[in-house]
């Protein structure tokens, strides 16, 4: 069986207006401590697992992706890097064909590229998130254009062959105009692989907080409406499939060696996130770090998310698991439905059915007479229509759900 990897960095050198995530600014003498703390986690995770009540994973599954993610991991010393993957490969069996490491672009630099490289990772995913300075400005980002630019010729003068650029579709400022104009820098660029993040608007982020209260703080006024992000959306659809890019999951692109062949006949990409296809597909994964999840096929967890607790329950012998839960058939179906419908090429509805002992005939014949979902080589995708409003029809198939009976024929 193949594991992947996840590793938590949760430091970042300002906060980003529309962050949600527990991530922070912490005093750079917090970094070389925390990466020891995590260091013992892969190294005792055994032991560790053990006394926080999960099972750990058998001993010969292999590590096949690693993740290295944040918060800004590239803003740690290439050493601590490199220490964290080789408590990761004494730890573990490892043959790994992707090691992805996020990176903001203003710090990457050519010393720090080479030395990722020679640390073993072959896959930067840089947070781009718009190429027009007016909304990287307002969203608290530390970069601006001319840094994206900078940091992949740096990536590519590396030897970096698989990139991933992050796009955020609403931004404050954002317009139909600058949107096209972040779309055309990213498709004259070229990385391998995209990811398109529609914003999201709660009360964990100081932007969302500032909308939610009608407030203009953080430029607040200027988000784009809903149909217009969606607007926004559909262009990126449209003009990375025209730029030879797979639309494989519902936020993700991959680029396709197309080699003069009609994109209907390309293959999978090989540039897919192949950790995170683990996610959508309930294959197992290990996370370490604060706030890092896991999966182990039967369990999830998560450890505390306040860094400076985890290094400290570390140095007890401790792990600060949190949110222990064993996986039922229930929500396994549920988990199934909502993670395998996010990518574009669906589900084996009939061979869920068989499994689960469900039937969906009824919730399914009501959406596809919507047109939200249709079936592709006997498995069911939704539609282009329903991805911007993807859980809320994932919602609708879960409540039509009828378990089935099995009436006994007399013989
Ligand atoms: S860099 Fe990423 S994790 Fe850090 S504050 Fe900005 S959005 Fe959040």
């Amino acid at each position: 069986m193949d594991l992947g990897i996840y590793i938590q960095v949760p430091f970042c050198q300002a906060k980003c207006t529309y962050c949600n995530f527990h991530t922070g600014v912490f005093s750079p003498s917090l970094y070389a401590p925390y990466v020891s703390a995590v260091c013992d986690e892969i190294l005792n995770h055994r032991a560790l697992y053990r006394q926080a009540g999960v099972d750990p994973p058998p001993a010969e599954w292999v590590v096949d992706t690693v993740y290295l993610g944040g918060g800004t991991p590239s803003l740690l010393a290439p050493e601590d890097l490199a220490r964290l993957l080789d408590a990761v490969r004494t730890q573990f069996p490892c043959a790994w064909r992707e090691a992805t490491l996020e990176a903001d672009p203003e710090t990457v630099t050519p010393q720090k590229a080479a030395a990722w490289r020679a640390a073993g990772i072959n896959r930067i995913s840089l947070g781009v998130q718009s190429l027009e300075d007016r909304e990287l400005r307002a969203a608290g980002r530390q970069h601006r254009r001319a840094d994206v630019f900078a940091a992949f010729g740096r990536l590519r003068d590396a030897g970096f062959e698989n990139l991933s650029f992050d796009l955020i579709a609403g931004l404050p400022h954002q317009t139909v105009a600058s949107w096209e104009t972040s779309l055309a820098g990213l498709i004259e660029l070229r990385p391998e692989h995209v990811s398109i993040y529609m914003l999201e608007i709660d009360e964990h982020s100081r932007l969302g907080a500032a909308v939610l209260a009608g407030s203009r703080k953080y430029s607040a006024d200027r988000v784009p409406d809903e149909d217009t992000i969606a607007e926004f959306y559909r262009r990126a659809c449209q003009q990375l499939e025209a730029a030879g890019y797979e639309h494989y999951e519902i936020s993700n692109w991959a680029l396709l060696e197309l080699d003069g062949a009609p994109v209907e006949r390309a293959g999978p990409s090989r540039f897919r996130s192949q950790h995170n296809q683990k996610y959508w597909r309930r294959q197992p994964y290990l996370g370490f770090g604060a706030g890092a999840h896991s999966f182990n096929g039967r369990q999830r967890w998560a450890n505390g998310h306040d860094p400076a607790h985890y290094v400290a329950a570390l140095a007890r012998g401790q792990l600060p698991v949190e949110q222990l839960e064993e996986i039922g058939r229930q929500q396994a179906l549920e988990e199934a439905i909502f993670l395998g419908l996010r990518q574009r090429e669906g589900i084996d509805l009939a061979a869920l059915e068989a499994e689960y002992n469900v039937s969906f005939a009824e919730p399914v014949s009501r959406l596809s007479s919507a047109e939200w979902v249709t079936f592709v080589q006997g498995r069911l995708r939704l539609t282009p229509a329903a991805l911007t409003t993807a859980n809320a029809v994932l919602v609708e198939l879960l409540e039509g759900l009828q378990p089935v009976r099995h009436t006994q024929v007399a013989g």
